[in-house]
């Protein structure tokens, strides 16, 4: 016997894996060269040599005992505090190094801080389509996923519906800008919008409901507007932020939870998501990773591969005849299916292209096109594009 909810889990896996397995199938039939894999969001630039030269410096010289013994929950204080300056420096907000909680990730932080935040049955609004993790983060920790609809077909913030899907037990709402899967970036206009109906909420209910801000792919902006800084906007934001996407680090679990010095309860909730951080098995986040990042905060983030894989795929993909979101940010395009999802990814596989439902994010009638690939696979997928729209007969079922 095990638990019910993982047996659950377990035979229904993760959408988006199906497909990556899916990928390796079909390549061992068809050849790497004849499969088009869209479906993961594994990085495709290189990591930057600058981390591969601090892994060696770090190596070098710190002892044994500073680089590989147990630490603070939190993480190593000379690296918190390194992350501390550096978003004071960039973003004027006051933290300091008991504000940062060094973590396995963005999925190990996102975790750490729902458990410190939630009581069973507390409400956390999420907007859809979202990152479908939230849902298995939200019930680790008997939270309850309340889901709002994004504007379509913007996919812009639902202030409105926002406003209307809080109740007194709504804790938090997790806002992933750059966003994944629509690519969306919020504007500034759109978060004050957001904190100015959450203060007048939070007033009238007399509690604190926090923004989770996921920003894994903060510095992944295509366009002349800076990502606003949710903390500047509205005190009660916890930041999550992972280098996985930024410095094409996923295997190395690193990341961060930045706590607002201005939030309510700042000092407990610092305490508490340590001990998170500790009871959830994590205990801290890996220590050699934590000092490498930190000897890195100031190295350009590359997104010129994306940024050209971006602008092809979409010329091509509109020139067939397509309708997608424009991708503002992140490495994913959100694209409009003729048919129902679920067919047009089946058919799209019959052309070697590997899509992922947007059923999996809670979004139905698109797919998800992960173009953190390289380049001359795409050149190479736009006939299956083609054969694809063909097979179809285009956009006529609309
Ligand atoms: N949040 C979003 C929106 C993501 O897309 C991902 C990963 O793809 C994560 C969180 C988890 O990131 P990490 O690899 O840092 O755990």
């Amino acid at each position: 016997m095990i638990s019910k909810r993982l047996e659950k889990l377990s035979s229904s896996s993760s959408l988006i894996r199906e497909m990556f397995e899916e990928g390796k199938r079909l390549t061992e039939l068809y050849g790497k060269e004849n499969v088009f894999d869209y479906s993961l969001g594994n990085p495709s630039t290189r990591t930057p040599h600058e981390v591969k030269q601090s892994i060696i410096d770090c190596l070098m010289n710190f002892s044994e005992k500073e680089l590989h013994g147990y630490m603070s929950n939190s993480g190593f204080p000379s690296v918190r505090k390194a992350v501390a300056d550096d978003l004071k420096k960039r973003f004027s907000v006051p933290y300091d190094e008991n504000c940062i909680i060094m973590t396995v990730g963005a999925a190990g932080g996102l975790n750490c801080v729902l458990q410190t935040l939630l009581n069973p049955n507390d409400e956390v609004i999420v907007i859809s389509p979202f990152f479908t993790e939230y849902g298995n983060y939200i019930s680790n920790w008997q939270g309850k996923m309340v889901i709002v609809e994004a504007d379509e077909p913007s996919f812009r913030l639902p202030i409105e519906r926002i406003a209307g899907a809080i109740t007194k037990n709504t804790r938090a709402i997790i806002v992933n800008n750059p966003n994944n899967p629509t690519g969306v970036v919020y504007s500034s206009e759109e978060i004050n919008g957001l904190s100015e109906v959450l203060k007048a909420a939070q007033a009238h209910m007399q509690t604190s409901i926090y923004i989770i801000s996921d920003e894994p792919y903060r510095e992944i902006c295509y366009e002349k507007m800076a990502v606003p800084f949710i903390p500047s906007y509205y005190e009660n934001t916890i930041i999550v932020y992972s280098w996985s996407k930024s410095l094409s680090l996923p295997g190395e679990r690193i990341g961060y939870i930045a706590i607002s010095p201005n939030a309510s309860d700042n000092k407990l909730l610092f305490s508490s998501m340590t001990v998170s951080n500790r009871i959830i098995g994590f205990v801290n986040a890996p220590s050699l990773i934590q000092l490498v990042v930190a000897k890195c905060l100031d190295v350009p983030i590359n997104i010129c591969e994306y940024e050209r894989n971006r602008q092809y795929l979409c010329k091509e993909l509109k020139r067939i005849g397509y309708s997608f979101v424009i991708p503002q940010g992140a490495f994913y395009l959100w694209l409009k299916t003729p048919c129902d999802e679920i067919s047009f990814v089946n058919k799209a596989k019959k052309h070697n292209l590997l899509l992922v439902p947007g059923t999996a994010f809670c979004g139905k009638g698109y797919v998800r096109l992960a173009y953190c690939v390289d380049y001359q696979m795409i050149e190479r997928s736009i006939s299956a594009f083609e054969r694809l729209w063909n097979d179809i007969g285009g956009m006529q079922g609309e």
